[in-house]
């Protein structure tokens, strides 16, 4: 999906854009201005994959630490002819970074395939593999407004054991596990029921937006497995 910042979209700008009806920061996924809107997509708990802060890409564990990270550590800036431009190097414009748009439905598409974002977008026509100016390690963080997960049974900060989806928590022991999309730690028999609502992609905040947009994308829920029954949480 190409990036089309003539149409409604104001460009990047941030704190200096003083306009009326445009705000700043939006959703990459669901074109959302609320940094802790309710997830776009809508569908079971996983924690065999996490999404990086860096590249915004989302990458199965299992190819986690040996896949390259690509992406530019700054900030797109809005360029004086409207465009983007990163804070880090100066290149310009949003595509194959973390802060270009993409629907929830790709990124289903991409689950379904087992693939990691990076390898997704090489294989998809038209789309540009990731860009940066920076190589290096995939670094995970939490979403906007989520608090750093505690186990539900003992309260203790959650174990990174967890994250592998097999022992439960490190402390008390209690079966629970850490969803890696949504963050919540659910007692086993809870998270495999499902009811995982999150955002796939990034909260952009220096990207402005038109308000008009806003209300245009009141948000359509997308749902993992309605359409492919095949959706599982593994690699
Ligand atoms: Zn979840
Ligand atoms: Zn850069
Ligand atoms: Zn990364
Ligand atoms: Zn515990
Ligand atoms: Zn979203």
């Amino acid at each position: 999906m190409s990036e089309n910042t003539s149409r409604r979209e104001g460009g990047l700008g941030g704190v200096g854009s003083a306009q009326p009806d445009v705000v700043s920061g939006v959703w990459t996924c669901c074109h959302n201005i609320d940094p802790l809107a309710e997830g776009c997509v809508f569908g079971p708990h996983c924690d065999a994959e996490l999404q990086c802060a860096r590249c915004g890409g989302w990458v199965p564990l299992a190819k986690w630490s040996a896949e390259r990270c690509v992406a530019h550590p700054g900030r797109a800036e809005r360029s004086r002819w409207g465009g983007a431009l990163w804070s880090c190097c100066g290149a310009a414009g949003l595509e194959g970074t973390r802060w270009a748009y993409r629907g929830g439905a790709e990124w289903i598409e991409r689950r379904v395939a087992g693939l990691s974002d990076a390898e997704w977008q090489r294989r998809r026509r038209g789309a540009r593999p990731p860009t940066g100016c920076r190589d290096g390690r995939h670094e995970w963080q939490l979403p906007p407004g989520r608090l750093e997960p505690r186990c539900d049974a003992c309260g203790s900060p959650w174990d990174e054991s967890g994250t592998r989806g097999k022992a439960g928590c490190g402390v008390c022991g209690a079966a629970q596990r850490l969803c890696t999309q949504c963050w919540a730690v659910l007692p086993e028999a809870t998270f495999l029921r499902g009811g995982c609502r999150f955002h796939p992609g990034s909260f952009c905040e220096s990207r402005t937006i038109r308000f008009a947009t806003k209300q245009r994308s009141g948000g359509a829920l997308v749902r993992i497995g309605t359409a492919d029954a095949d959706v599982k949480c593994s690699e």
